[in-house]
């Protein structure tokens, strides 16, 4: 959810110069209450939600329609901004860190939404009726090579989301390497494409901000139809989700973070302290691109952290190390499959593993992206998210507390970062410990 605040005079002036966090929020509580109240007589609710389901999907539409490109434009920036000729032994190791702690975070969403199974119970159901079975699961084997496409067009055209992820890394990294070419052209070339990828990403995004306009409305239609058909039991299961993304939140800060510095023999208190300034400020700015100056502020100032580590780690950190919205992915779309009576089995909770930690190198340091990676994570595991269905439903139902989610997981991200760059610092050597006194 990317957010503008255009200044808008005129019959809609109040609405669109109120804050989109406030419209969405609001919509989310008028639609759980106008869904409530008309519970109570069902064939008012069965009018209402006749009229209700067109706005409500009329908002999945407008979503589903950016998600291809997003993932392609995005990923391919995204990819190629890790220049490999830049890949030395400390960016390697910086890499790693990133990927193994990007890994470790949808565990650990996955086990905590396993153990609290937010969303069990709900059977939500969409407008087509029950939710249809699950499909069955190829297996791993086949997953594994089912994310290499036999024809990136047909991916592109069908919404085959890995296909589609693993066609844009590769683009990427091929318009990386060749944009260092010795050859003038074709360097020349390869940087153009490149900043049309950039600007194609950037008309996405732009787009996304004029939708998000809509969202307070959509939000409230989808809510209201939820609670129309579920009743106020539905606030429980909502409460549950956010209260299991935070605790996988505190166990991975806890177990991976604080892991990682022990074995480092750094203090993971004294970590604590040094970054909290920067883990504040992502929680406010739900932006790790915009709390980037601070991070590198609190790596070099209050951690020691050499320039030339926190110069090129946390840039590619907050562009490509999400554990934070890795972990939501994973408990949302292990939520959503509760919800809608369809929990996630085991090779559907793998391959999340894989579009989660994917769907992190692609998600923009921007308030709100993360959803719409949620959005990929969910059409990789079968669970489309078409129009008058459960899972668009339940979605929405994320979406309405996203700000909330998105303040948590824009921390861990940034935390992540941080830890990136003290962890490698100090396996070279080159942290400042008299910080760390
Ligand atoms: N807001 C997050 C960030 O900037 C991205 C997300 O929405 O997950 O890190």
């Amino acid at each position: 959810m990317v957010e503008t605040t255009p200044k808008s005079a005129g019959l809609f002036g109040w609405y669109f110069n109120t804050s989109l966090l406030a419209r969405i929020f609001t919509g989310l509580v008028l639609g759980a209450v106008v869904g409530i109240t008309l519970g109570y007589s069902p064939d008012a609710a069965e009018t209402f939600i006749g009229y209700a389901q067109f706005f409500g999907d009329l908002f999945i539409r407008l979503l589903k329609m950016i998600v291809v490109p997003v993932i392609l434009f995005s990923l391919i920036v995204g990819a190629a901004s890790i220049s490999p000729d830049q890949l030395g032994r400390v960016r390697l190791k910086t890499i790693l860190f990133y990927v193994v702690t990007t890994l470790i975070s949808v565990a650990v969403g996955l086990g905590v939404a396993t153990l609290l199974e937010p969303g069990v119970g709900m059977n939500v159901i969409g407008s087509g009726g029950a939710a249809g079975k699950a499909a069955q699961s190829p297996p791993m084997s086949q997953i594994l090579l089912n994310i290499v496409p036999t024809n990136p067009i047909e991916s592109l055209a069908k919404g085959d989301v890995l296909p589609i992820i693993f066609f844009a890394i590769v683009s990427g990294i091929a318009l990386s390497l060749l944009r260092e070419s010795k050859n003038g052209t074709v360097a020349r070339q390869a940087g153009l494409l490149l900043d049309v990828c950039a600007a194609a990403a950037e008309v996405i995004y732009r787009i996304v901000g004029g939708i998000m306009q809509y969202a307070p409305i959509g939000v409230f239609a989808l809510i209201a139809v939820v609670f129309a058909r579920q009743g106020a039991e539905a606030l429980g299961p909502l409460l549950l989700v956010t209260l299991s993304v935070y605790i996988a939140f505190i166990i991975h800060l806890f177990v991976c973070y604080g892991g990682f510095l022990t074995f480092s023999g750094l203090s993971f208190r004294r970590f604590l302290k040094g970054a909290n300034e920067a883990m504040v400020t992502a929680f406010v700015t739900r932006s790790s691109s915009a709390t980037l100056p601070v991070s590198m502020r609190v790596s070099e100032d209050n951690l020691g952290a050499p320039r030339t580590i926190s110069s090129f780690a946390l840039p590619i950190g907050a562009t490509v190390n999400m554990n934070g919205t890795a972990i939501y992915i994973a408990v949302c779309a292990m939520f959503i499959g509760f919800a809608i009576g369809q929990p996630l089995n085991h090779s559907q909770q793998f391959t999340v593993m894989i579009t989660a930690t994917l769907a992190a190198v692609g998600t923009a340091g921007v308030p709100g992206a993360g959803a719409l990676m949620l959005i990929m994570a969910l059409e990789s595991i079968g669970l489309k998210l078409e129009a008058g269905s459960a899972v668009a439903a339940t979605y929405a139902m994320v979406l309405g507390i996203d700000a909330l989610l998105d303040m948590g997981r824009t921390c861990m991200n940034v935390t992540g970062d941080i830890a990136g760059v003290v962890v490698v610092g100090k396996s070279e050597k080159a942290l400042d410990l008299s910080k760390w006194q």
